[in-house]
């Protein structure tokens, strides 16, 4: 699974070359990428995990990959019941 970023720094200085980098999918949310012009980036998405995953499953589906959107939608639908067992837990324990 992987995910396309933009250099921050070139975003800042407006210029028009703008690169996208493509990277794996990991689990902490943080991508250090180095464009074109020598920036170096860390980017962190603030999307919760089951959001990127269905972004992911449905970008499969428009490449023509169907069992990985499969996969990645299952995997988005569980991440999702764990977001909201956390979020309901949490709830209770702040509210009673
Ligand atoms: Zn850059």
């Amino acid at each position: 699974m992987k995910l396309s970023l933009i250099c921050a720094k070139c975003m800042q200085e407006d210029i028009t070359t703008i690169e996208f980098r493509t990277v794996e999918f990991k689990n902490d949310g943080r991508y250090e990428i180095t464009c074109q012009n020598g920036h170096s980036s860390i980017t962190f998405l603030q999307q919760q995990k089951f959001e990127i995953l269905f972004d992911i499953g449905a970008c499969a589906i428009i490449d023509g990959y169907y069992r990985e959107a499969v996969s990645s939608f299952t995997s988005a639908l569980e991440r999702f019941y764990e977001f909201f067992i956390k979020v309901v837990c949490i709830q209770r324990i702040l509210i009673g």
